[in-house]
């Protein structure tokens, strides 16, 4: 991605900023537009370009087939009754938190009066926060698996319990950590294998502790470096570095988030906007992020009520 984007023009820089730019839901929608068509409207039905009426309900008509499109159709703000501002006030509260974002903290925010509306809203911007079929990470890539613990459970209070979370970390040169992938280790044997199909592009070098199926690795397309001999006593967190550097950000993070009070179930959902945020340290602008997540969630299905309550049903299956 080569564009640049502008301060107090491609995004807002501050909250009044963000206030006097998203005053109506009509600027709302002139945003997720060129969001949408940056080059202008394309007619997704005859391709025509840049030859469209805008008409009442946020609908932009092809003035070729007469085709009426929405801006919002095939994204996350599909269907949505609720206004966009709405919406854009969730995605400027959940990027300008440094701590991670609970359901009840988004409906407080935003006044919302159903608890499932927060919850939906937070877990459709976390589907954006994700988006499938990102770039796979390359070149050196630690691998391992860490334990977080001290998750909250609902209103049972805090417990122990330690959950186990999946790390890959990319190496840019010396200390330096590129992109990182998160996800709640399942319990099965060979988990970071598969972990690693699903984020590492083949031909990178993977960086393990030298647990013993790892080298599975080679035989995948990898190229595969045991960092630790086996019956070495140098700890394994000396030497992948990125992965511990990772793993105690990430504890420091959740402590920060569960000590604001917030018990959640869904680890899964705090892993993402690790990853979301981590990913994008370098933009100190949280404007910036807001725009980001924006952008993402102009590319992302809308996932439908009974898809989210599935993926809730894993969430708590993976902490049990
Ligand atoms: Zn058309």
């Amino acid at each position: 991605m080569a564009e640049r984007l502008i301060g107090g023009v491609d995004y807002p820089r501050t909250v009044l900023e963000f206030q006097e730019w998203f005053a109506t839901d009509a600027a709302c929608l002139d945003f997720l537009a060129r969001l949408r068509w940056p080059d202008g409207f394309v007619c997704p039905k005859c391709g025509v370009s840049e030859q469209a009426w805008r008409i009442a309900g946020g609908l932009w008509m092809c003035r070729a087939c007469g085709r009426q499109t929405s801006v919002t159709a095939g994204t996350i703000f599909d269907r949505t009754r609720s206004p966009l501002r709405m919406w854009f006030h969730a995605a400027w509260y959940i990027t300008s938190q440094k701590t991670g974002v609970s359901a009840q903290g988004l409906q407080r925010v935003l006044g919302l009066r159903s608890y499932e509306t927060a919850w939906t809203w937070m877990h459709k911007f976390r589907r954006a926060m994700v988006v499938p079929g990102r770039e796979l990470l390359h070149g050196i890539v630690e691998l391992d698996e860490t334990y977080v613990g001290g998750i909250s459970r609902g209103n049972a209070g805090r417990s122990s319990m330690k959950v186990g979370v999946m790390v890959a970390t990319e190496m840019l040169g010396g200390k330096r950590l590129g992109r990182i992938r998160l996800e709640p280790s399942p319990g099965e044997s060979l988990q970071l294998i598969s972990f690693a199909q699903r984020v590492i592009q083949p031909g990178a070098m993977v960086r393990t502790d030298g647990a013993r199926e790892l080298k599975r690795l080679a035989n995948l397309g990898y190229e595969h470096e045991r960092h630790v001999e086996l019956g070495s006593d140098v700890p394994a967190h000396v030497s992948l570095y990125g992965v511990h550097t990772v793993a105690s950000l990430l504890k420091r993070w959740l402590e920060g988030t569960l000590h604001q009070g917030i018990s959640n179930d869904h680890l899964s959902y705090y892993l993402d906007e690790f990853t979301f945020r981590f990913n994008r340290r370098a933009s100190r602008s949280r404007g910036l992020l807001f725009y980001r997540l924006l952008d993402q969630a102009m590319r992302t299905d809308p996932a439908p009520l009974p898809t989210l309550v599935a993926a809730k049903e894993q969430d708590d299956t993976n902490l049990t």
